[in-house]
């Protein structure tokens, strides 16, 4: 278990720089599924976020941690009930983090306050992997708060659980954001249980009908049990929000203001054309 132990060492930030220095460099030289409007500004547009995201998250993760700590100390949680072995219980923390996870983006869809800050990821027009980090840092501060914590809390998962989940999702939200070519063999394959990039891709669609879907981060498998799997050819799929369509409203400035501004989705009446037709 030394190779784990090494690998749950090395700060997640810097996991997450390295993987979008490759990607980011792959990006420029190989051809890209969605064309860039421009590139240097929407990437610094990212970078404010990703600064933003790490300065927060040495405050939300210590509290995080914190919390953790209080609950495995006091071995509150289901798996303090049952004796398992080390490899099953990262699988099992996993999957279990992974559903709690779906579950909030799903209430983050549903509920209008959060949406509010969840639209900051989904007003993003051209993709690249710097757009994981393209989030409001209170959406941050909201499932820090409170998704990890919980899980923890009903399953009993310890701070070793969790920092293996951080090390095999970071690659997997890097990869579902990156601008590259996939096969679309991937989703006849892998794409079965895990999210591949192209489903991802589908939940950034501005058509809401497919908005309001894939909302797993590692395994799509929760979106197939839960009834929200939908497909959709990528080089069919229109990046963003119609709402935010503007050059003006794709600034970081205007993005941390966003939440408290009223902005009506303008994809509504999608939805229920789909519903006629469907
Ligand atoms: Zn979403
Ligand atoms: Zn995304």
């Amino acid at each position: 278990m030394q190779a784990l132990d090494y690998l749950l060492s090395i700060d997640i930030n810097y996991i997450a720089i390295g993987l979008i220095a490759v990607f980011f460099t792959l990006e420029q030289i190989l051809s890209t599924q969605f064309s860039f409007r421009d590139r240097g500004k929407h990437f610094w547009n990212s970078f404010l976020f990703q600064i933003v995201f790490f300065a927060g998250n040495l405050f939300w993760a210590g509290v995080t941690v914190f919390s953790i700590e209080w609950l495995n100390q006091h071995e509150i949680g289901l798996f303090y009930l049952i004796d398992l072995p080390l490899w099953l219980k990262l699988i099992l923390g996993i999957l279990l983090l992974d559903l709690s996870t779906y579950w909030f983006h799903r209430l983050s869809h549903r509920v209008p306050v959060i949406w509010r800050f969840h639209r900051v990821h989904h007003s993003d027009t051209t993709m690249d992997s710097s757009s994981y980090f393209r989030a409001h840092p209170i959406e941050v501060l909201f499932w820090f708060g409170s998704t990890p914590i919980v899980a923890a809390g009903i399953f009993g998962l310890d701070l070793m659980v969790i920092g293996f989940y951080f090390l095999v999702l970071t690659p997997f939200l890097v990869l579902e954001h990156s601008n590259l070519r996939f096969p679309a063999w991937l989703e006849k394959t892998f794409g079965l249980i895990f999210t591949t990039p192209n489903l991802h891709k589908i939940h950034h669609d501005q058509d809401q009908h497919y908005t309001d879907s894939n909302y797993a981060d590692i395994f799509i498998l929760w979106d197939r049990i839960f009834g929200t799997y939908k497909y959709k050819p990528a080089d069919q799929v229109k990046l963003g929000l119609k709402e935010f369509d503007e050059d003006r409203k794709q600034t970081f400035w205007y993005l941390v203001r966003s939440p408290f501004i009223r902005i009506e989705r303008t994809e509504k009446e999608n939805l229920i054309s789909h519903n006629r037709h469907s």
